[in-house]
């Protein structure tokens, strides 16, 4: 499934981070399908192309594409060794395909920091540390039993070989993620071991409100971090954004130096390391995106909405979501011939407003 999982240490402003961020709620209602557990929060993508489509189709409705987080609780120094609720947190974080580290970088003397100084680097460490120790003990796990099958089995011998240069490169202190492609190991050899730090990760830092504008400040922890991607917030500033009316909550954001809320750069970045991208519908009833890998063609696309209409596929009447805009409307879009017909071996563009014809 598409989740971005979220951890950090305690304190850091997780629970203030995840409670805002699935306040902001308007897909819940959307999805009836998706069963919303309690540490589980799907948001929509924030998508100014939806709002504008909606004008020129005179939609009803707009429904953004979904973005899930879950809050990965319990993921504490030493939880390999059994600290806290030890390797439970295994489970949740099992299922996200991204992994999304808060870091807590705000000074305020009274909320305790868990290691008794704010430390960000120390921090990122610590959990880099713990999502290796645990894939470490799964690999460990596995090798005696991949060795015997491969005793058995000569085609199991590549995953052997995969399983131990992963050892090794773990216990070296690097992931999966930066460094399983320089050591010439094949993740996909090693899939049924559900590993951790083959996960792209990415870091929210939340800073004091005072410290968002301050460039050199932010690029140090950016480097820290780097190439991964870095957000910056205040966790507290975003939650309280998110219960005032939009123009207040405009005002305040301009008070703090910026154009948008935190919450709306980490929606966007997460699905960005997610690898997706967005075809968009639009009709009387909705304007809409929906999520595709990038590479998927148009019947894969169609197959998104309904697998009858993957099955079904004929063409697709496509026009970019650029072109559309500046023709003003679909006719006028037809008329400039901006609007093509697409075959089965079409590969979908982000943007791409689309009506697909097919067979029943
Ligand atoms: P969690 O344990 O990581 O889930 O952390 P919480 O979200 O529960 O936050 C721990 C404490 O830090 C709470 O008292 C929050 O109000 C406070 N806190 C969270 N974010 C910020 C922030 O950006 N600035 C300040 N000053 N306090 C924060």
């Amino acid at each position: 499934s598409l989740t971005i999982g979220i951890v950090g240490l305690p304190n850091v402003g997780k629970s203030t981070l995840f409670n805002a961020l699935t306040k902001n709620d308007v897909l819940a209602a959307n999805y009836p399908f998706a069963t919303i557990e309690p540490n589980v929060g799907v948001v929509g993508l924030p998508d100014e192309r939806l709002t504008k489509l909606a004008e020129v189709f005179g939609s009803e409705k707009i429904i953004p594409a979904p973005v899930s987080f879950v809050d990965i609780a319990g993921l504490v120094r030493g939880a390999s060794k059994g600290q806290g609720r030890g390797n439970a947190f295994l489970a949740n974080i099992r299922d996200a395909s991204a992994i999304c580290q808060v870091v807590r970088a705000f000074s305020d003397p009274n909320v305790l920091h868990v290691d008794g100084k704010v430390s960000p680097a120390d921090d990122i460490e610590t959990i880099n540390t713990e999502l290796i120790l645990a894939d470490l003990q799964t690999v460990e796990k596995a090798l005696p039993r991949l060795q015997k099958e491969a005793k058995l089995k000569k085609d199991r011998a590549p995953a052997v070989a995969a399983a131990e240069a992963a050892f090794k490169l773990l216990n070296d202190g690097t992931t999966l993620y930066a460094g399983a492609q320089a050591a010439g190991i094949d993740l996909e050899l090693l899939a049924e071991l559900h590993l951790l730090t083959v996960k792209p990760f990415l870091y929210v830092f939340n800073v004091d409100e005072a410290e968002l504008g301050n460039a050199a400040f932010l690029d140090e922890l950016r480097a820290l971090v780097a190439p991964a991607e870095a957000i910056f917030m205040d966790a507290k500033i975003e939650s309280e954004l998110i219960d005032l009316p939009e123009d207040e909550a405009m005002e305040l954001l301009e008070s703090t130096g910026q154009t948008e809320p935190g919450l709306n750069q980490l929606i966007r970045v997460g699905f960005q390391t997610l690898g997706l991208q967005t075809y968009l519908t639009a009709g009387p009833k909705e304007a809409r995106a929906w999520v595709i890998p990038i590479g998927a063609t148009a019947p894969e696309a169609a197959g998104v909405i309904h697998s009858d209409f993957q099955r079904g596929f004929i063409k697709a009447e496509i026009v970019s979501y650029d072109d559309l805009i500046e023709a003003g409307s679909m006719s006028a879009a037809k008329s400039a011939g901006k609007v093509r017909m697409e075959g089965k071996d079409y590969t979908m563009k982000d943007g791409d407003v689309v009506e697909f014809r097919f067979n029943v």
